[in-house]
């Protein structure tokens, strides 16, 4: 369990008076593979980043089945960096066998949780085709059981029961999350992660959630911001 070099760093709010409104916490997103955090909710991140809320990425998997180990490594801290986040930790669990590994991934969720604080926890959805992603998706419940905001992200391999109820207004994130993508080299020849297809899909949920462009989340549960005292 490292970070990657060069991930670890200051968070500079570019927005202050944003920065004030913000009244969420830090924002923990944990995806199975290199690249799920962009795909599913990159643009969320990269906004929760510029409001001046800390974001934090964890990756389960190193992704060795997927392509090269260290390219792919190299990739997740740049998807990361594109973002804004302040750490993203790539775990060493086994790509493909996640499954088995549940306990082990619990544990080191909880790890992540304690040294983030986070206050909104989003993982994968429990109505994914990838045994991977709902693996991780059952470790992070059992993980975030006291987090407050749990949400579930849209992946390309969702299935037709992913039924989102929370959206976020990603019009002005969407060039960022389209660089974070781009960032995962080995990745770009799959055909979900073109310009087309990602833009696509936030038109869609942007259309559900009556704004521009959207990103779209299943709630395992949301405390409203701004009320604590
Ligand atoms: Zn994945």
């Amino acid at each position: 369990v490292r970070p990657i070099p060069g991930t670890e760093r200051t968070l500079v709010p570019t927005d202050p008076p944003d920065a004030r409104r913000a009244a969420a916490g830090p924002v923990l997103a944990i995806g199975a593979h290199p690249d799920d955090i962009e795909l599913g909710c990159g643009a969320t991140l990269a906004l929760f980043a510029a409001a001046g809320v800390q974001a934090h990425g964890v990756v389960v998997s190193g992704g060795a089945v997927g392509g090269d180990h260290a390219a792919r490594l190299t990739e997740a801290g740049d998807g990361a960096r594109v973002l804004g986040l302040r750490s993203v930790m790539v775990l060493g669990h086994h790509d493909t066998r996640l499954f088995d590994e549940e306990s082990a991934i619990l544990a080191d969720v909880e790890a992540a949780i304690h040294r983030t604080r986070p206050s909104i926890v989003i993982t994968h959805s429990e109505h994914d085709h990838h045994q991977d992603h709902v693996a991780v998706h059952r470790a992070v419940l059992r993980a975030a059981r006291r987090i407050p905001t749990v949400l579930c992200f849209e992946s390309p391999s969702a299935t037709g029961a992913f039924a989102p109820t929370v959206y976020t207004d990603v019009t002005r994130g969407i060039e960022q999350k389209l660089t974070a993508i781009g960032m995962h080299r080995s990745q770009l020849a799959k055909p979900y992660m073109t310009a087309d297809r990602i833009r696509g899909l936030a038109s869609f949920r942007g259309s559900q959630a009556r704004v521009g462009l959207a990103e779209s989340f299943e709630s395992v549960r949301t405390l409203l911001p701004g009320l604590r005292a």
